[in-house]
Order: structure tokens, then C-alpha cells, then sequence
């Protein structure tokens, strides 16, 4: 299916023009070609979500390596305060990992919603142009 910028109107995606008599070949050309700009410009985000397992693991692992320290002092009878101390050092060492990791599930989310972004501002730009006319 394809919306004529004209009018509006649903057309089968085949039709050559609009019943209103808008020629609707240079404007299918015209969304094939963003089409391809988009997943062009989509492809930088794939090998995204492999970097944001490996910053959660990072994450995961200073936090890990935290409580292992904190046991292995706690084992060898040090200051209650170098036990939370440790804990909290680790805490701090992780929390840009996991803040990475968020950052780039809100790029993931806004680039996935873009061609849902577009599709709205275009719907906008017609009501308008009706509205005009
Ligand atoms: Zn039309």
C-alpha cells in the first residue's frame, strides 16, 4: 500500500497514479531511496548490542571481583570499614559499565522507532497541507 501525498487516499502499492490524478512513480522512488538511506545509515548500530553485553559483563565482573575482595578480607580479619570500603569501590569502578550499557539501549530504542518517527511527521505534513488547501 502506498498513501498519495496529495490527497491522502490508500493506493495498492502497484497503482502508477492516484485517482486524484497524482503521478505516484517519482514519489515511490522517492520513499525507496530514503528506505535505503536509513538502513544505510541503521548499520553502525548492529555490532551495538554485542558492546552493551560486554560492558554489562565488565560491570558484572568489577562487582564481582568487589565481593571476592571484601571475602578475602573478611577472611583475613581486617577493619570492618576496608570490607565496605572495598564494596563500595567496586560499586563505583561498575556503575559507568552498566550506565554505558543503559545508553545505548536508549540509542537502540530511538533508532528503531525512527522510521515510526518519520512515518508520523510525514501523516503531520499532509494533515497540514489539507488543511491548507
Ligand atoms: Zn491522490
Amino acid at each position: 500500500m502506498i498513501r498519495c501525498p496529495k490527497c491522502g487516499r490508500r493506493q495498492p502499492a502497484s497503482v502508477i497514479s492516484c485517482d486524484c490524478g497524482y503521478d505516484l512513480q517519482p514519489y515511490r522512488r522517492q520513499l525507496q531511496t530514503e528506505a535505503l538511506a536509513y538502513h544505510a545509515a541503521a548499520r553502525p548500530y548492529r555490532w551495538l548490542p554485542i558492546f552493551q553485553i560486554l560492558l554489562r559483563l565488565m560491570g558484572a565482573v568489577c562487582l564481582a571481583g568487589g565481593a571476592v575482595g571484601a571475602i578475602l578480607l573478611l577472611a583475613d580479619k581486617v577493619d570492618f570499614w576496608q570490607v565496605v570500603l572495598a564494596l563500595v569501590a567496586a560499586s563505583i569502578i561498575a556503575v559507568p559499565y552498566f550506565a554505558s550499557a543503559e545508553v545505548i539501549t536508549v540509542l537502540l530504542t530511538v533508532s528503531a522507532q525512527q522510521p515510526n518517527l518519520q512515518q508520523l511527521l510525514q501523516r503531520i505534513e499532509q494533515a497540514l497541507q489539507q488543511t491548507d488547501a
